[in-house]
């Protein structure tokens, strides 16, 4: 035999397992030894741990059987004794249900066997132990059809065949002439046993397996398989668990909520999951199974009086209809429920978070099933967590780390109504580019989705790609869908900002501008239909779909201030308008991050004066051209300025390839030119020269500034006489000045020299003074590399990530989308690394050009102002660096503050 321990056992308030034995046991296997050790009722049963999933993938089936072989016939024996039956008696039959249960809970992704142990003799004794002839052919034909799909493979053969069981059964009601299968009586069922087996031994070319040990053994292995089953691989990949953890398989006494008017099954939750109000809660069905309660075949009844009561008020049942026909479990069973009610406080007071319980009443008695952590909605996150703590049940420290900083998205977006979204229809799905929901008409041009909201309208832009020229019609849209592009595309960056819902990259849908439609696995969708989005999953919805506006509960800033004072890393946001500056401000942003001042030339006018300047043959012809520019720009900062009043702001210089300020369509050229007053050819001729096969590695960043170094200067100076401004008026202001995409010291320090000459011209002009910093972006891999001699002239880094990883993986942002999906797929990445920052490789160059930088500079403040300064692991990884700051779109902000809590929490544990 083996030395090692593969199977533990557990039964009548002892286990060899616990809580703490996730990893080995699942969670449903830790759980089920911890209630016993804690004196919950549990039936009797045993766990062959997660490492034997693992092996069984390595060395296959009779190896595996052999090395657990006898630790699994002391599992049954053990439950025999326990349980007081034999496995296979033809007067006391043991069944037993056979489960997966990985490390992490991976709802109905992996299979289930029931009434394992049931064969032509245990079926007589199970009759006899239940007075019920009906229930145990029922019992028996049920089990015959579970093992036939789960483990004989009997399936449906497409998503369009009927099940090859449930055609049995619909032939035999036919023939009897009923409608239900609680119709069919005890001899019925036994017809159906009979030719179910006929139907296995048809398909598979053997007889039903009659003995309890090949049918365990039988079942044991499809619960291995099923962990590499297509949906629990998907779930996998959705979910970021690793392949290589496995399932554990729990082998536990069968219980019977059907054996009669003194037995039931339910659910429970010891708090709502919804709200997180402290109500017990859950539904429960006599004389049923517990797959009976989820069906729906049967309306499911409350399990308090008090959740029953709300339950007939909202589905307008009378006082005296829901005692009648829908008591709850406390009304109808009074002893059971005052039994559970104690189990359930006992539960949630051991594992001091809300559970979610599954539970069996057999013949009077009640056995607990099931106990984990209750799946909740990001605002019942927050309530339970506070509560919990100012209830003492819970440290602080627990309240921050049990969080999940990404559910904290549902209570800053508009949700969809449930109902509404369990009638939708899903036509295609793109990437989860910015969260919440949006329901509108579609529109496919930017100015018509102004135009449109103008009249009252809500829509939906849809795109092939956005471009800066897309600004105000995308502020306009309740949401965006774009067909391709990334996480970080111009749609995602500008949605998240702007807290709009969008979804990007959804590579199925073919547009056609001209004819203003767009079509879906060859269903068309034309301009003013109804579409939805959801873009925290990337779902795309046909039709309308009602949605609402979240609410944030003062729970929320208990949670906040809770961050704040266990956080090391303060975040700031990425905002270039006074109204983001303030969302973001109410979030607790501590600054701005990234001011892009690109995204300030689209508006009204300014985008004229901005061609005029690119236009220009010359520096005098620029200079005119900026000076017009200059008092929109320092308009702009003061409006920032003043939304920020005593916060740090950072400024970055112009960064973009010039071409995207210029319009490419003919009939929009001849609209400049005439604006301009020169001819179109001329605009055109300057649109191709301003063309580059490559602009995102080209003329652009610091490249602009130092090669027309008039921009840079009017940049400065709009800057700083703004701050002067904003200063005169009463305000404390704190700039910082950041010079975009350097890859060399010289270009650092020519940009600087502009930046302090002008800075210091001004002050002589105004005769008055501000302090103001002036930095760098590190978004180029030569950045890092010499960080410490970039950082002996400048004050401030902050890593652009979203450049940083395209040159670092050389994927283009803007093309990558063609094959990340593919590269995903394939696992050659296992996360898109535009949306998770690549610690292993990227990493490395934000750790190395942080610690070279502080090397020359010990004070450098340090921060991050790429997309993945919004990101919780991403965010913890910033933490561990030792930033100063992270800095995200304003929506992500609380998220981020969260994340950046429990990063300083876990580096104490
Ligand atoms: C970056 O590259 O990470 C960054 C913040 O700049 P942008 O996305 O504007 O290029
Ligand atoms: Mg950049």
């Amino acid at each position: 035999m083996s030395e090692q321990k593969y199977v533990y056992q557990f039964g009548a308030g002892q286990a060899e397992g616990g809580a703490d034995m996730k990893n080995l046991l699942g969670g449903k296997g830790a759980n089920l030894a911890e209630m016993n050790r804690i004196g919950v009722p549990v039936p009797a049963g045993f766990t062959i741990t997660t490492e034997v999933s693992a092996r069984y993938n390595e060395i296959g089936r009779e190896r595996v059987v052999e090395l657990i072989k006898e630790q699994v016939e002391q599992g049954i024996a053990h439950i025999e004794k326990t349980m007081n039956a034999k496995f296979g008696d033809r007067s006391d039959p043991l069944l037993v249900s056979v489960r997966s249960g990985a490390r992490v809970s991976m709802p109905g992704m992996m299979d289930t066997v029931l009434n394992l142990g049931l064969n032509e003799e245990a079926v007589q004794g199970l009759a006899a132990k239940s007075g019920n002839e009906r229930f145990a052919w029922d019992s028996y034909r049920r089990f015959v059809q579970m093992y036939g799909d789960v483990v004989l493979g009997l399936k449906p053969e497409s998503k369009e065949d009927v099940d090859p069981f449930e055609a049995i059964i619909e032939e035999v009601k036919e023939a009897k002439g009923v409608t239900h299968d609680t119709e069919l009586d005890a001899n019925d069922l036994k017809d159906l046993v009979v030719r179910f087996k006929d139907a296995v031994k048809k398909s598979t070319g053997h007889d039903f397996p009659d003995d309890p040990w090949d049918q365990l053994w039988g079942a044991i292995i499809a619960v291995f398989e099923s962990w590499n089953n297509e949906r629990a691989m998907v779930y996998r990949k959705l979910n970021g668990i690793p392949d290589q953890w496995g399932t554990a398989v729990n082998v536990q006494a069968m219980v019977y909520g059907n054996l009669g008017d003194n037995s039931a099954t339910g659910v429970a939750f010891t708090r709502d999951a919804g709200s997180g109000e402290d109500i017990f809660n859950g539904e429960y069905l006599i004389n049923a199974q517990g797959e009976d309660v989820v069906a729906g075949v049967r309306t499911p009844q409350q399990i308090t009086l008090e959740g029953s009561r709300r339950w007939a008020k909202l589905a307008g049942v009378s006082e005296e209809e829901r005692v009648k026909q829908y008591p709850s479990l406390e009304e109808a069973m009074p002893a059971v429920y005052k039994e559970l009610s104690v189990v359930e406080q006992k539960l949630e007071d051991h594992y001091r978070d809300m559970q979610d319980l599954e539970f069996t009443i057999q013949d009077g008695r009640l056995w607990l099933l099931q106990t984990r952590s209750g799946k909740r909605t990001g605002a019942a996150m927050v309530r339970i967590a506070i509560e919990m703590l100012e209830a003492g049940k819970i440290d602080e420290k627990a309240a921050i780390l049990r969080m999940e900083p990404n559910r904290l998205d549902d209570l800053l977006h508009p949700v969809f109504d449930s109902d509404a979204l369990s009638r939708a229809e899903v036509i295609t799905k793109g990437l989860p580019a910015s969260p919440g929901a949006a329901t509108g008409r579609i529109v496919f041009f930017a100015d018509e989705a102004e135009e449109w909201a103008g009249r009252k309208e809500d829509v939906i832009l849809v795109r092939i790609e956005t471009s800066p020229e897309d600004l105000a019609g995308m502020n306009a849209a309740k949401g965006i869908l774009t067909a391709r592009g990334g996480m970080t595309s111009h749609a995602a960056v500008v949605a998240r900002g702007m807290g709009k819902c969008c979804v990007s990259g959804a590579g199925a849908i073919k547009i056609d501008y001209k004819t203003r439609k767009m079509t879906v696995d060859g269903v068309t969708f034309s301009e003013g239909d109804w579409i939805s989005l959801n873009g925290t999953t990337g779902d795309v919805y046909r039709g309308k779909i009602e949605t609402r506006e979240p609410e944030l509960s003062g729970d929320f800033g208990k949670l906040m201030d809770l961050c704040d004072k266990h956080t090391r890393m303060y975040v700031r946001t990425n905002a270039d308008t006074p109204h983001d500056s303030e969302v973001a401000r109410n979030f607790g942003a501590r600054g701005i991050g990234l001011c892009r001042t690109e995204h300030m030339f689209f508006e009204g006018d300014r985008i004229k004066a901005m061609r005029e300047m690119i236009l220009a043959s010359d520096e005098a012809g620029r200079r005119k051209a900026l000076e017009k520019l200059l008092p929109i720009q320092r308009g702009d900062f003061e409006g920032i300025f003043e939304a920020m009043e005593s916060l740090p702001v950072t400024i970055r210089l112009l960064d973009p390839p010039l071409h995207e300020f210029v319009p490419h369509e003919e009939e929009n050229q001849k609209e400049m030119a005439d604006e301009l007053g020169i001819s179109a050819a001329e605009v055109k001729a300057k649109v191709e020269e301003l063309s580059e096969f490559n602009p995102m590695l080209g003329h652009r960043g610091c490249r602009l500034g130092n090669t027309y170094p008039e921009i840079t200067e009017m940049q400065a100076r709009a800057i700083i006489e703004a701050a002067l401004n904003v200063k005169a008026r009463g305000h404390s202001v704190l700039p910082e000045i950041m010079v975009p995409l350097i890859g060399t010291k010289e270009e650092y320090q020519l940009q600087e020299a502009i930046i302090r000459d002008t800075a210091e011209a001004v002050f002589a002009e105004r005769e008055d003074k501000v302090e103001y910093l002036v930095g760098t972006m590190i978004e180029i891999p030569r950045a890092a590399l010499v960080a410490d001699e970039i950082a002996e002239s400048a004050e401030f880094f902050s890593f652009g990530t979203n450049d940083l990883t395209q040159m670092t993986f050389g994927y283009s942002r803007d093309d990558a989308g063609k094959f990340l999906k593919i590269y995903l797929d394939k696992k050659i990445l296992s996360v898109d690394p535009f949306q998770q920052l690549d610690q292993l490789g990227v990493g490395q160059l934000v750790e190395m050009g942080t610690t070279r930088g502080r090397s020359a500079r010990p004070d450098l403040k340090v921060g991050i102002c790429g997309e993945h300064g919004g990101e919780p692991n991403s965010v913890k990884f910033c933490h561990k660096v030792g930033m100063n700051y992270v800095s995200c779109s304003p929506f992500r902000v609380p998220i981020a503050r969260l994340a950046a809590a429990q990063a300083a929490l876990e580096e104490k544990k």
